[in-house]
């Protein structure tokens, strides 16, 4: 399948830019031929269920909802109190890009904010934060989120994880995942999905679908399962209930079935992996970070930054890094990649 419907240039800014992938359109066409039960009573949810359940080897409770905001907030809405606190990183989708979503459906939970190189949060972090404050004066920390991959598209290892999930055990703290990229991170690590969740303690995943080749849509499995209880009622009330469900659950079939959720995430590190071989290869282009998932980071000379901007290119400034964001997608081609380098080399030569 090509992408000539993207605006090439577009491609860079975001995994969103991506249209979806085939698997994920044939098994929503399919599911157009024919009339079933409303609100998720009918055979696609059953299936998409199913097959969430086999990738992580367990008996997990699962919802789809329309987003990820959604799938974040009332996930951790659920897991805490009003009066609790949320550990986050300082850079965590949820504290920068939610408009305040988790406190606003958990009533007023406050997240506090951590620090950490490679945008992970440290188990001694996370100790620190518990034992700094214990009285009754402060919020009390209930609930550790950590992003994986993470927002600088750095992955947290197994041990890593398995360090912060048994922190989480010693300190009474449920461990919640924002998993918008999860599957690159599966990708890049080549673990069964388990190894980096339920295996090291995360209580609830939110799995993201729609950066995986979805047209809409996240799934938010509960390891934990009484943490489930009464959670349809606050997806229906947060108007995330979807009548017509099987629009939402017949993608993640498609994309399950076959193992393309892990094809797709495969293709969009290896495009990231692509471009950061050729930035390597600029002068006036400094590689940031270490990059694992899908996402290169990197400071550009401005002549070079705005000599891209000038040929079309999209791609943000990104806070947290001190450079661009160039975003890759199951739908980057190489094509692509290639002609931004060749477009970043020309500038370079120029003397940009
Ligand atoms: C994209 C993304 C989300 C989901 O964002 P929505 O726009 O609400 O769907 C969540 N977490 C991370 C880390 C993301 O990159």
């Amino acid at each position: 399948m090509t992408v000539d419907r993207v605006t090439p240039g577009c491609q860079f800014s975001s995994d969103n830019t991506a249209p979806m992938s085939p698997e994920a359109w044939a098994a929503l066409e399919q599911a157009n031929r024919d009339s079933v039960s409303s609100y998720g009573d009918d055979r696609w949810t059953d299936r998409a269920c199913d097959l969430i359940r086999q990738m992580f080897e367990c008996p997990a409770e699962v919802f789809f909802v329309f987003n990820g905001t959604a799938a974040n907030s009332l996930a951790l809405a659920a897991m805490c109190q009003s009066y609790h606190a949320i550990l986050c990183h300082e850079v965590a989708h949820v504290e920068t890009d939610e408009c305040g979503a988790p406190e606003f459906f958990s009533n007023g939970t406050k997240l506090l904010l951590l620090s950490g190189a490679a945008g992970k949060l440290q188990p001694d972090g996370i100790t620190h934060a518990v034992e700094r404050r214990r009285d009754i004066h402060y919020p009390k920390p209930r609930v550790v989120s950590v992003t994986q991959a993470t927002e600088l598209s750095t992955v947290y290892a197994a041990d890593e994880l398995a360090a912060v999930g048994e922190t989480c055990r010693r300190h009474g703290l449920r461990l919640h995942m924002d998993g918008a990229r999860f599957a690159n991170a599966v990708a890049a690590l080549g673990v069964r999905p388990r190894q980096i969740t339920w295996d090291v303690g995360v209580d609830v995943l939110c799995l993201g679908g729609t950066k995986n080749g979805m047209g809409v849509g996240e799934a938010v499995v509960f390891f934990n399962k009484p943490l489930a209880d009464e959670f349809a009622y606050r997806c229906k009330q947060a108007g995330q209930l979807a009548s017509k469900m099987r629009y939402l659950s017949a993608p993640w079939v498609g994309l399950l079935e076959n193992g393309g959720w892990l094809t797709n995430a495969m293709r969009a590190n290896a495009a990231a992996a692509r471009l950061e071989r050729g930035f390597r290869e600029i002068s006036g282009v400094e590689v940031l970070g270490n990059r694992q998932a899908n996402a290169v980071f990197a400071r550009l000379a401005d002549g070079i930054a705005a000599a891209l901007r000038a040929k079309g290119w999209r791609f943000y400034n990104f806070i947290g890094s001190g450079g661009c964001r160039f975003m890759c997608s199951w739908a980057t081609t190489d094509a692509a990649v290639d002609t931004l380098l060749a477009d970043a080399r020309a500038a370079d030569t120029a003397g940009n």
